[in-house]
């Protein structure tokens, strides 16, 4: 998962692509990169956290009106420094490109360029690869001076050649930003604009919260398979050059998505609220019962306040997080990744002694989490623990662009609920159902009616993906020992 945006007619595109980028810091902390141009290229990246990579200096130098920025998380074949985001291409045009997703025919479109069209790649990241296929395109397309249609008609070439899941945004030097979203629309995408200096400038970033933080008005995307270019004078051209399957993804609404961002058109908050109410009548139907709702902070929150409001039992946020420890699942080795869970949270026992404890997270990965959490909680003198999860068991990865681990490591991977139970050490564990969790984003909504629940239910929306292909991603994931 990652996050990027792009900028057009503000003075200083760096300054919005920046606070931008710190916006959608939960996106990724593992890179992070701005390229502007204003005549020529200017290019900054860096590995850590957006804060520590850009100085006043960076600024000084990083001109313009037009600007993409990108934060990366780290995710397969995404290695040091040389693989951060954005990337660059000087033919034809000139074309700075950052996406959010994962390209399932990386190998296969990488021998390609090399072998076929004789362009060398300069990293293992797969954006460069999209770079690429879409440089080539327009390059034949244009046939000269730039025309839209070379546009479309290079965004075309990428939704045919491209598989996986991506939402892409980039610029042509001197002529515009452009945007797009692939067929499925996996990823999310918002778009806004606002009134600057007598014109409109317009941004494109992967959450609205984004666009609202930096004062723009959200605007509606389009469909997936539509691509956008906002020219120099501030029009926007849209055009719709492929069919659109929309499935967008539900571990976003789950996990991903800051709760104040839009997703579709959809909060992210109504639809946490959604799934806490349904898993309270799952919870419900168990017969079990609890003294207090304690959350796993932070994106467990608002879905465990309304679980408790819906059973009648107190909330509490037991759990105290120290918020200068980095997220325990992006560290890179699973012993980094338990030795960081316990620095990073803390119980307060008077919410646990002698009770019947409801621990709610939002979804359980691995079980490494959840074992702790449930250890903290008996220490902290509880007298039996329950486990919620406000998603279902996750027992397949993700190929478009979400760490989910290996299957072998799943704990919900080939186990009764009784043995997860007994895996992460609490007395229950109690799971989302899967047409809950649809219904709790979808309700009400009826432009979305299908979404992409593949780590939960193996269905791979873009129907392309291999026995031979889930196999390699796990013996990659083995080798980096993630
Ligand atoms: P685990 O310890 O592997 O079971 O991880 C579960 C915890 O990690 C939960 O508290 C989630 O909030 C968080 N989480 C789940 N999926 C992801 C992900 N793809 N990236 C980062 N964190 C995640």
């Amino acid at each position: 998962m990652c996050g990027f945006i792009g900028v057009i007619g503000v003075e200083t595109a760096a300054r919005d692509v920046y606070e931008g980028l710190l916006a959608i810091q939960h996106r990724g902390q593992d890179a992070a990169g701005i390229i502007t141009y204003d005549g020529r290229f200017h290019v900054k990246k860096g590995e850590g956290l957006v804060r520590d990579i850009f100085s006043a200096a960076n600024f000084e130098r990083l001109k313009g009106s037009l600007g993409i920025g990108h934060v990366r998380y780290p995710t397969v074949g995404s290695g040091g420094g040389e693989d951060a985001q954005p990337f660059v291409v000087n033919y034809p045009y000139g074309v700075a490109m950052a996406h959010n997703g994962n390209v399932a025919n990386y190998e296969d479109l990488r021998a390609d360029l090399e072998l076929r069209s004789l362009r060398h790649l300069y990293s293992g990241c797969d954006v460069e690869v999209v770079l690429n296929v879409f440089a080539n395109a327009l390059a034949s397309a244009a046939a000269g001076e730039f025309r839209l249609d070379g546009y479309y008609e290079a965004v075309r070439s990428v939704y045919r050649d491209v598989r996986g899941a991506y939402s892409v945004v980039g610029f042509l030097a001197g002529r515009g930003l452009f945007a797009f979203r692939d067929p499925f629309g996996i990823k999310p995408i918002a778009m806004g604009r606002r009134r600057e200096g007598g014109r409109d400038a317009y941004a494109v970033a992967s959450e609205s919260v984004v666009l609202t933080a930096l004062g723009y008005e959200v605007l509606p995307w389009g469909r997936p398979g539509e691509a956008v270019f906002v020219d120099l004078d501030g029009k926007v051209h849209r055009r719709q050059v492929a069919e659109p399957d929309h499935h967008p993804c539900v571990f976003e609404f789950v996990y991903f998505a800051r709760p104040d961002s839009t997703i579709d058109g959809i909060s992210v908050y109504r639809a946490r609220i959604r799934m806490g109410e349904r898993l309270a009548e799952t919870f419900r139907g168990t017969g079990l019962a609890a003294d207090v709702v304690v959350p796993v902070p932070d994106s467990a929150r608002t879905a465990a306040l309304a679980m408790a409001q819906a059973l009648g039992v107190p909330y509490r946020e037991g759990l105290v997080k120290n918020r200068y420890v980095g997220r325990t699942f992006l560290m890179p080795s699973d012993a980094e990744r338990r030795r960081s869970v316990r620095h990073k949270l803390n119980a307060i026992e008077e919410e646990f002694a002698g009770k019947d404890v409801l621990l709610v997270d939002d979804s359980i990965v691995r079980g490494n989490t959840s074992r702790q959490i449930v250890r903290l909680a008996r220490s902290a003198g509880a007298r039996r623990v329950f486990f919620a999860s406000t998603a279902p068991p996750i027992v397949h990865p993700c190929v478009y662009g979400i760490d989910m681990s290996t299957r072998r490591e799943f704990v919900a991977r080939g186990r009764s609920l009784d043995e997860i139970a007994r895996e992460i050490g609490a007395e229950a564990v109690v799971y989302q159902e899967l047409p809950d969790l649809v219904g709790a984003v979808t309700e009400g909504q009826s432009h979305v009616d299908r979404m992409c629940t593949a780590c939960f239910s193996g269905l791979y929306p873009t129907g392309d993906i291999t026995p031979e292909m889930l196999l390699r991603i796990e013996e990659e994931r083995v080798v980096q020992g993630r």
